[in-house]
């Protein structure tokens, strides 16, 4: 029988869990409070408690080309950069492609997720829902937590310096929705610090069957990250993929916690980490980092793009588990999807207008060689005379 797997929350994350599960032969059950999906990019005119939205005016802030799936590229007369609603388009379109509606049930919390009493031997959790005030207790063999990395605000209020002495209301962007909306109280940070391997699995699990979904922050869009850390962790789920013992990822903790005291290395709580770095150290887990240099020899078309283009996600569809055919043809053709919505510019057809113009050359040219002549020979002229 296949693994059941719980999938907390329908945003982004949620979705292209389900689709990881479905790809894996996992049987996916996504639990969503809220009435939709898209998570914080549906836009609502009023901030929820603990809900993080996207404000009304927000625009992504990486390209379409960078920001999407890796076998799903958005339509090429979508906005380089684009506002929420797109967004949220583009998301629907892709739930939409995939079938993934029918796994999701709306308007259900997740109210707790425990470990089953025999957790050391199943490695399954127990969790208990409720949709419209009826409750649910049901037993999982793994669970992917989407619930969002923004849940919590997060407000640096000591990096601004000065900011003792300003008069005015402070927001989090969590409240913030509109220029005209500025009545929500400030609210406080609460901030859990927790280890995870490779930002997926808690590292003091006996079995590694709970992946916390993009939880990253990363220097470039999260979409492509959080794709590869589906596609990794439900083939741990599966057994295909393996991570270290927990007692190795416990020490692996406390050494990095070390070294980052005394800066050794960097915060990743408090710094981005590197995009490409990240996608391939997750791509090379499951095998589905392409080798650049078997791809200049086999295609040296599709080698030259991969190696000098931007490191777009199709290229983590060439190759291994999930390998998609149109990932080629969408390397190839990322320039062009770029490019169309730039071409927007109703241009005239010329075609009559550019051949009036090729016979008024040319005898224009004509006449400025007649006179010239002329002028020649008069000049000619009256030096004889
Ligand atoms: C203002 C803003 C701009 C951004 N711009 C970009 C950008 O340009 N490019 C980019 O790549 N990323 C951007 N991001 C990052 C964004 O976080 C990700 O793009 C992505 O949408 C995160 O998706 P998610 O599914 O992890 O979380 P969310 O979208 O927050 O979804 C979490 C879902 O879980 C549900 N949920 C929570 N708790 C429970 C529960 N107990 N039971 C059931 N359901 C639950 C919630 O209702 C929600 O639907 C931006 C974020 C913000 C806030």
């Amino acid at each position: 029988m296949a693994k059941q797997v719980a999938i907390i929350g329908a945003g982004a994350s949620g979705l292209i869990s389900i689709k990881c599960c479905l790809e894996e032969g996992l049987e996916p059950i996504c639990f969503e409070r809220s009435d939709d999906i898209g998570g914080l990019w549906k836009f609502t005119e009023t901030s929820g408690h603990g809900k993080t939205q996207v404000y009304k005016s927000v625009v992504t802030n990486v390209t379409k080309e960078m920001s999407c799936f890796s076998d799903f590229p958005f339509q090429e007369d979508y906005p380089n950069y684009m506002n929420h609603a797109k967004f949220l388009e583009y998301l629907r379109s892709y739930a939409k492609h995939f079938d993934l509606l029918k796994y999701i049930h709306l308007k259900t919390i997740v109210h707790s997720v425990t470990k089953c009493p025999d957790f050391s031997a199943t490695g399954q959790w127990e969790v208990v829902t409720e949709n419209e005030g009826k409750q649910d207790t049901a037993v999982f063999d793994a669970v992917m937590i989407c619930t969002g990395f923004l849940l919590n605000p997060h407000f640096p209020l000591k990096s601004f310096p000065g900011i003792n002495k300003f008069q005015g209301q402070i927001l989090h962007s969590q409240q913030y929705r509109s220029p005209e909306d500025f009545q929500e109280p400030t609210r406080s940070l609460c901030k859990n610090k927790i280890y995870l391997y490779k930002y997926v699995f808690p590292s003091n699990l006996e079995k590694p069957t709970m992946a916390i979904m993009g939880h990253i922050s990363l220097k470039g869009a999260l979409f492509p990250g959080i794709e590869l850390q589906g596609r990794w962790a439900t083939r741990v789920f599966k057994g295909l993929c393996k991570i270290p013992p927990t007692n190795q990822l416990m020490a692996e903790a406390t050494k990095k916690e070390q070294l980052i005291k005394r800066d050794i290395i960097m915060d990743p709580t408090k710094e981005k980490m590197d995009y490409i770095t990240y996608l391939d150290e997750l791509a090379i887990c499951i095998g589905a980092k392409p080798s650049i240099l078997s791809l200049f020899l086999k295609d040296p078309r599709l080698g030259k793009e991969v190696f000098f283009g931007p490191c777009t996600s199709y290229q983590y569809r060439l190759t291994g588990p999930g390998k998609w055919d149109g990932a080629r043809n969408a390397i190839l053709t990322q320039w062009d999807r770029t490019l169309k919505p730039l071409q927007t510019r109703i241009v005239a057809d010329f075609s009559e207008s550019s051949a009036v113009s090729h016979w008024l050359k040319i005898w224009g040219g004509a006449s400025v060689l007649f006179f010239a002549v002329l002028l020649v020979y008069k000049v000619h002229e009256v030096n004889f005379v």
